[in-house]
């Protein structure tokens, strides 16, 4: 028979394992969003998809593809010594809205033969930018909303021009009137300036460490390729060239090549706390 003294101890037992379940952190985190893992002292590198991911105040800010499975991933943590860890994380499946834009020019629905060779350059001209891995910076936060605006437009959506299905929403969109600066979310060099076919006149801002800004329907570009950029620094203004169908700024975030919701990335990173740092 139980004493009381064994009841107690037993009640001890199974309220702590309640509160320990309840206390160890579960990472999750939904495909085509960021979440922020601390991670251990002396951590010097955390890969995931064979990436170095951004580390930011001692935690790694892992980038989930828009296209991942919803399952168990794992981030890999290396260490001085040479040793490494598995940090579990779980990807949720989320679902994303439609989207249906009509747009007047069908030429950016279906683009006209002339405009492939154009539309090859500008395309390996962006993978080129994406896969910049520099050195990362230091005075990275905050990140800062590059414009005042309205949001338009949120990422991921599945996107549908004149009916027909098209790439997904890679960036968040603010609708401004045309001539609104824009400014740099954070410290970077410029990487390209260009007026694309569907991008219009647009500037990718190398943020260091794999981090990638895409500014895209900009009305005037104010800065030239390898300015260097302090956070706020005007880029250029609103506008609507390219395929857009009316005066705003579109904003892609890359991390390590995978783009990723930027109003998501800006809560995840603001919200680290100085005192976390490792
Ligand atoms: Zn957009």
């Amino acid at each position: 028979m139980f004493s009381a003294r064994m009841f107690r101890f037993v009640l001890f037992v199974f309220s702590s394992l309640l509160v320990n379940s309840i206390v160890v952190a579960e990472h999750i985190g939904v495909n085509g969003g960021v979440i922020a893992v601390k991670l251990p002292i002396g951590a010097t590198e955390a890969k995931f998809n064979d990436e170095n991911q951004l580390m930011v105040r001692g935690h790694a800010i892992i980038a989930i593809p828009h296209e991942a499975e919803a399952k168990g991933h794992k981030l890999i943590v290396s260490f001085e010594d040479g040793s490494f860890q598995a940090i579990d994380f779980k990807v949720q499946s989320k679902e994303y809205e439609e989207q249906h834009i009509t747009i007047k020019n069908q030429d950016y629905v279906t683009p006209p033969e002339e405009t492939i060779k154009r539309r090859q350059e500008e395309a390996a001209m962006m993978r080129k930018a994406y896969a910049r891995r520099s050195p990362a910076t230091d005075d990275i936060l905050p990140i800062v909303i590059p414009v005042e605006g309205q949001i338009t437009g949120v990422f991921g959506t599945k996107r549908f021009f004149n009916g027909e299905q098209r790439n997904y929403h890679t960036g968040v969109d603010y609708a401004a009137p045309t001539g609104t600066p824009i400014s740099a979310p954070a410290p970077g060099t410029v990487v390209v300036t260009h007026d694309m076919y569907f991008n219009g006149k647009t500037v990718v801002i190398d943020h260091g460490a794999g981090f990638i800004s895409v500014m895209c329907h900009l009305d005037k570009i104010e800065v030239e390729k390898d300015s260097e950029l302090k956070r706020g620094d005007v880029i250029g203004t609103v506008g609507s060239t390219g395929r857009s169908t009316g005066p705003h700024l579109h904003w892609t975030i890359s991390l390590q090549g995978t783009k990723i919701d930027p109003e998501m990335f800006m809560q995840v990173v603001n919200g680290l706390d100085d005192s976390t740092d490792n």
